[in-house]
């Protein structure tokens, strides 16, 4: 649970109370591509962006759509995911959903891949979604 220290009125002692709120800080690395991305100080071609996602092109496209969707608050990974990251993460699926549904890919089918780790292809540590569709997807993948 994530809490905050608060002093209280009457006195000058602390007490930890409980976050209800899903906020947080969005979390930015310098060295991150991805953060560089959503500070916008690497351009992009945008598809969708809420105040905590950011969905955009891939810049090598390996289907007729890939679209990447994004945290804008820094994850390295599938590993880097805690529980104050359940309401990102839930969105990132509502995102994925509109995005698939805006390009017609509801009636065609789509993959949605993640890379974690070196071995499985990630290039970029800072987690995402790629949203592939266009055009038949075989199985399983290389
Ligand atoms: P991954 O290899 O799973 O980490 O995916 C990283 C993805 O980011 C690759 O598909 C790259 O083509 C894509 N990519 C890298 N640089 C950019 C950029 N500047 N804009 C958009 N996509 C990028
Ligand atoms: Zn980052």
């Amino acid at each position: 649970m994530l809490c905050l220290w608060v002093s209280t009125s009457q006195s000058n002692s602390k007490t930890m109370l409980p976050l209800k709120s899903t906020s947080y800080t969005i979390k930015a690395m310098s060295d991150c591509l991805f953060c560089e991305i959503v500070a916008g100080n690497i351009p992009c071609k945008k598809v969708e962006e809420t105040d905590t996602l950011l969905a955009f092109e891939d810049i090598n496209p390996v289907a007729p759509i890939h679209v990447l969707v994004i945290p804008k608050t820094h994850i390295a990974d599938v590993l880097g995911i805690t529980d104050n990251h359940s309401s990102v993460i839930a969105d990132m699926y509502s995102m994925v959903n509109k995005i698939a549904k805006d390009r017609g890919l509801d009636k065609m089918g789509f993959r949605l891949v993640v890379n974690n780790g070196s071995e499985a292809g990630q290039t970029v540590f800072h987690l995402h979604f790629h949203l592939l569709g266009g055009r038949p997807m075989a199985w399983p993948p290389g």
